[in-house]
């Protein structure tokens, strides 16, 4: 076995040049994926999670480069779902077996704190038995604290790139990532189950920025990492750039997996939609999580971060049945529990 994985299998330490040595190195990853889905199989078994995903809000005040829905793209079509229809959406997944839910959308600001408070007590008064999952971006440790009291169990804020230079390629100078760093600090300290997260071959990506994020994943302890390729989206500023590379995005998966078990790693919709399969690809290398999209159909085409992204297949929360039977068959099982985290 390469060295620095053996080192990472016994709980060791690396450093950044380490990392970056082993993420960028030659090597069959197929035992490299033995060991994640060995360490992922230790603690959670051979269960697949499905988490309801509700794309509920389109509107973003940010210009991220990257994303679709920023806001400076006119061609953007937008949408709101009022809080009504958020509910009527988780009372649906819950009568189809969901028992967690992922509230995602842009950074709106319709949705205040008193509107994120009464959805939130709504969705937990009505489906107690339910976790619920913020992914609304960054907002101020105040409203996170609110949001927390109001019943929300995790909150989802990729950061994206863990390096300084690389968030400047990313994003416009009114973000910063001293801000983004600091909203994933204030989600662990209120006791958020917090995810972080990257894009995997972003432009100015690098081994050694995909190094910075193991690093940094090992020192926020987060209890999620999402982890999907970059998809080019037609109306950004990077529209010709170059897809991420699915193989990279495996191995970068497996690795979290072996530095830190527990974590709770979903199989994305943008693995899913780079490689016809993504999804199951992604299990292989030590996910553990899917999230079926919820969001009502008409407007589940119109949360378009990148292009092509895939909305009726398996993926669809309509077709959780046929979802478990293809688990079934590549030996996993459809979990509808709340799926916490679990941590030593
Ligand atoms: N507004 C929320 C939710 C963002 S959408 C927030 O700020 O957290 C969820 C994730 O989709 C983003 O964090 C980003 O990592 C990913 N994403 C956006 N555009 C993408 C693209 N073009 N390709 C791949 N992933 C993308």
């Amino acid at each position: 076995m390469n060295d620095l994985l053996s080192r990472l299998v016994n709980g060791q330490s690396l450093s950044l040049d380490e990392w970056e040595a082993l993420i960028s190195c030659t090597m069959d990853d197929s035992e490299l994926f033995a060991l994640a889905r060995k360490a992922r199989d230790e603690i959670y078994g051979r269960k697949v999670f499905l988490r309801g995903l509700i794309e509920f809000t389109s509107f973003c005040r940010n210009d991220c480069y990257y994303c679709g829905i920023r806001h400076s793209n006119k061609h953007a079509e937008r949408y709101r779902l009022e809080e009504k229809e958020i509910i009527e959406c988780c009372i649906a997944g819950y009568e189809a077996g969901f028992r967690s839910f992922v509230l995602q959308g842009g950074e709106d600001l319709y949705f205040t704190d008193e509107r994120m408070v009464s959805i939130i007590r709504a969705i937990k008064e009505k489906m107690p038995d339910s976790a619920l999952t913020v992914s609304i971006g960054e907002r101020t440790e105040e409203s996170y604290r609110l949001m927390k009291e109001a019943g929300a169990d995790r909150y989802l804020l990729r950061h994206e790139t863990a390096d300084r230079e690389h968030y400047s390629i990313l994003h416009p100078a009114s973000l910063s990532f001293d801000d983004r760093i600091k909203c994933l600090e204030n989600l662990k300290k209120l006791g958020y189950q917090t995810g972080a997260g990257m894009m995997v071959g972003s432009p100015g990506s690098s081994f050694r920025t995909l190094a910075e994020d193991m690093l940094f994943i090992e020192s926020l302890k987060p209890e999620m990492v999402g982890i999907g390729p970059f998809i080019p989206h037609h109306d950004t500023p990077f529209a010709h750039c170059r897809m991420g590379s699915v193989s990279l995005t495996l191995r970068m998966i497996a690795l979290v997996r072996l530095l830190d078990p527990h974590i709770m790693l979903p199989s994305t919709t943008a693995l899913g939609t780079a490689d016809s399969n993504g999804t199951i690809k992604g299990l292989e290398a030590g996910a553990n999580v899917i999230m079926p999209n919820i969001t009502p159909i008409g407007e589940r085409r119109k949360y378009t971060l990148y292009d092509n992204k895939k909305i009726t297949g398996s993926e669809a929360g309509e077709n959780i049945a046929a979802l478990s039977s293809l688990l079934e068959s590549c030996g996993y099982e459809a979990s509808l529990t709340r799926g916490d985290c679990i941590r030593q």
